[in-house]
């Protein structure tokens, strides 16, 4: 019988595609998750072989135009788990595969070497120094090498004009440059001796490696969890094994990046979806290797090849990072939990703030729990406190009491972080004379105010428009701000505290890694100062200098449609607490809220993270909520409302299985976004199979609906965050 290729191909649909093999290879010599360039319509693709056929007939079936290479592409538990990952998330396999793989892998595209992965080391030679001027910026990069090789990457935010200066001493046979990958031997640190604690977890884990078991490493802010991480680390690789280390978006800094290097003989690769596609390519190829090295990356870099993966680590486990939010919406924590079962490989959850879900699993006993409850070194536990703001005046959105607070700390020559969640100068403009306010005409939600870029900018579409000098409405000239962003307070302090330096740290301050490097690097420096941010400036900065942490406002995630919106905001108190008291002295919180009183932060505070864990999980079992019930979100948007609704409710008709509930078309809590009307289904079930069989079904019938090819839709499996 005739023996054809089954290839998924990166479109999106669910099907794979049929094609004879390529005119001069025989099918047996092609192995499963090969790669094959062939025709598609009038197009070349590159498909991934995923089944060999037989066939009755002799089809009538196009051939393959080329094989790309014989031996597969992922090993075979990533393969597995791709498989896997498609299916759950009820994704095009084609289209999955491709997000695994890097377009030069895909494309075979050449793959030049970025400068971004130089290591540059200096060349002693006092005589050719003194003739550099002092001050100049090539005197400035070879005195900041005399202290040892830097990366290229640190070196170029530090140093002015750093290229200028680098052509110089590579000019002059002052420096020579390295690849990060080999250069990394050549300067390690020793590591601190591990405190009682840390020792335990490093056993404990240790004694998993070799098998399937997750650990769930719950330490405290400051704990020395990475110690624990780099011990264990240092064991796989003293193997021979490979390391994988997913860590969340904001979390993959030069700093945390320069600490692996410095500290494990192994090449360390960086993985993330900001990479070039040259230097993604070169991640991809060179992580295909036997050899022992560590890939560390964001969400995608679950799918690094790593033939040889000995042991997963996922850094803050909670982070929201790990769900992809739009396409392919896996888990990537999920889906190193499959790849680890495939390949028997151990794991390690680390996080100060588990998600639910781990701590269920732990209950479940599913996972190894370890935890670490002092801080490592000498560093305290900071004290929080609750402050009301119903009773205070707040100017520019801080009270009197933090405002001292503050000044306290600087004058003391030390450190006070503010954290808000909201960019920009102010949520909304607003007319005191007619109560009109500004709205974004296609999203129906206001504009912030940027005063900076002197914009009103809409967060959900990114249209811009001037700021207008009277209102629209009534022609009034009192258009006045309203509420609070990172930009009004950084503005605010500034006023308040002329003699220090403010630093803002939020996606408009640093919009590039650089911009962000530049920040960080000033607050490691350790002089007083006060530093403004979002979630980028609350997660995984280990600042010695900080002794005050100020959280603007808490209000937003306690009485939220979400149910995940507790969960969330008890995480984030916790982590910007974490970055208080770091250093010598101890540490001290504000959290400005109109409801003081609250559970969630009584709970907090009485009996930390674990109680609040406790009693989320108690209400989210009474309400069958996740972790105690599986979910999926069909969302679509359309310019017209009577479309989606249609859609939807015809995909809520066709979903019959026992034990799956279906509410809606439900409008998306955010229902006009972008111009586009948006609505969803929410399928839920105490049993996940029962979900997934119903999916399974309805799939099937959702890319048939004659309104599927005409409006967006997309189905989220697992979603965290409603809308
Ligand atoms: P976590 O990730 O748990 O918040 P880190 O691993 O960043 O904590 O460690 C917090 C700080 O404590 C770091 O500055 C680290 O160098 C230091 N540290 C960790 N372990 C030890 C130890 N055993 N002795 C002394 N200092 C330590
Ligand atoms: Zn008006
Ligand atoms: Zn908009």
């Amino acid at each position: 019988m005739p023996v054809i290729l089954r290839v998924a191909v990166p479109v999106p649909l669910p099907e794979l595609f049929d094609y004879l093999p390529p005119a001069d290879v025989t099918i047996a010599d092609i192995a499963l998750g090969a790669r094959l360039r062939v025709p598609f319509g009038a197009r070349e693709l590159i498909g991934v072989v995923v089944e060999h056929a037989e066939v009755a007939a002799s089809p009538k079936l196009r051939a393959a135009i080329s094989l790309f290479d014989p031996a597969p592409v992922f090993p075979e538990p990533l393969w597995r788990s791709l498989l896997w990952a498609a299916r759950y998330y009820a994704y095009p396999l084609g289209e999955a595969l491709a997000s695994a793989l890097p377009a030069p892998v895909r494309e075979r595209l050449e793959t030049a070497p970025s400068h971004r992965d130089l290591v540059l080391r200096l060349r002693p030679d006092p005589d050719q120094r003194a003739k550099l001027r002092d001050g100049s910026a090539p005197a400035a990069m070879y005195d900041a090498l005399l202290d040892g090789p830097r990366n290229w990457t640190t070196l170029r935010v530090q140093i002015a004009q750093a290229a200028t200066a680098k052509r110089r001493l590579l000019q002059l046979g002052l420096i020579d440059t390295l690849s990060l990958d080999d250069a990394p031997r050549r300067f390690q640190t020793t590591a601190p001796e591990l405190n009682p604690g840390q020792a335990n977890a490093v056993a404990q884990i240790i004694a998993t490696l070799g098998g399937f078991t997750t650990t769930l490493l719950e330490g405290i802010t400051g704990s020395g969890k990475t110690e624990v991480y780099l011990a264990a680390m240092q064991q796989v690789l003293a193997r021979g094994e490979q390391v994988l280390v997913l860590v969340p978006e904001i979390g993959l800094t030069p700093q945390t990046v320069a600490r692996f290097r410095e500290r494990l003989a192994a090449p360390v690769l960086t993985w993330h979806s900001g990479l070039a596609d040259g230097a993604r390519g070169r991640a991809f190829e060179r992580a295909r290797s036997d050899s022992p090295l560590v890939v560390i990356g964001t969400r995608s870099a679950v799918f690094a090849p790593l033939p040889k993966l000995g042991l997963i680590i996922i850094d803050e486990e909670h982070d929201a990072s790990f769900k992809q939010h739009e396409g392919f919406r896996y888990h990537a924590r999920d889906v190193a939990l499959v790849r680890a079962k495939h390949g028997v490989t151990a794991v390690v959850l680390g996080s100060a703030t588990p998600a639910l879900e781990s701590l269920a699993n732990v209950a479940r006993g599913r996972y190894q729990h370890v935890r670490l409850d002092t801080r490592a070194g000498h560093a305290q536990p900071p004290t929080v406190e609750v402050i009301d703001v119903r009773r205070e005046r707040l100017q520019d959105g801080l009270g009197a009491g933090v405002l001292s607070a503050i000044g306290d700390v600087v004058a003391r020559g030390e450190q006070a972080l503010v954290f808000r969640n909201r960019r920009g100068f102010a949520p909304v403009l607003h007319c005191i004379d007619c109560g009109w306010h500004s709205d974004c005409e296609r999203c129906d939600r206001p504009y912030t105010l940027h005063r900076g870029r002197a914009r009103l900018i809409c967060h959900h579409c990114s249209r811009e428009r001037p700021i207008p000098k009277q209102c629209p409405a009534c022609n009034s000239d009192s258009l006045t701000p309203v509420g609070i962003g990172t930009e009004r307070l950084e503005a605010a302090l500034t006023q308040r505290f002329p003699q220090i330096p403010v630093l803002r740290l939020d996606r408009d301050s640093a919009r590039s890694a650089d911009q962000f490097e530049r920040v960080l690097a000033r607050a490691h420096a350790g002089e007083a100062c006060i530093l403004v941010g979002t979630q980028m400036l609350a997660k995984g900065h280990d600042l010695h200098g900080v002794t005050l942490a100020v959280i603007a406002d808490a209000d937003g995630g306690l009485y939220s449609a979400d149910p995940r919106a507790s969960e969330r905001l008890a995480q984030l108190v916790v982590q910007v607490a974490g970055r208080a008291g770091r250093g010598a002295r101890r540490g001290r919180v504000l959290i400005q809220t109109h409801h003081p009183e609250h559970a969630l932060f009584r709970t907090l505070l009485s009996g930390g993270y674990p109680a609040f864990a406790h009693a989320e999980l108690r209400l989210r079992e009474a309400l069958s909520l996740p972790p105690f019930s599986s979910q999926v979100i069909l969302r679509a948007e359309a310019r017209e409302r009577p479309q989606i609704e249609r859609f939807l409710r015809d995909a809520a008709a066709m979903v019959c299985h026992d034990g799956v509930s279906v509410a809606g078309p439900l409008a998306a809590p955010h229902a006009r976004r972008a111009g586009y009307e948006r609505a969803q289904l929410l399928l839920e079930a105490v049993q996940r199979r029962d979900l997934h069989a119903a999916l399974e079904a309805l799939l099937p019938q959702i890319y048939t609906h004659p309104l599927a090819r005409k409006l967006r839709w997309s189905l989220d499996v697992d979603p965290i965050a409603v809308d």
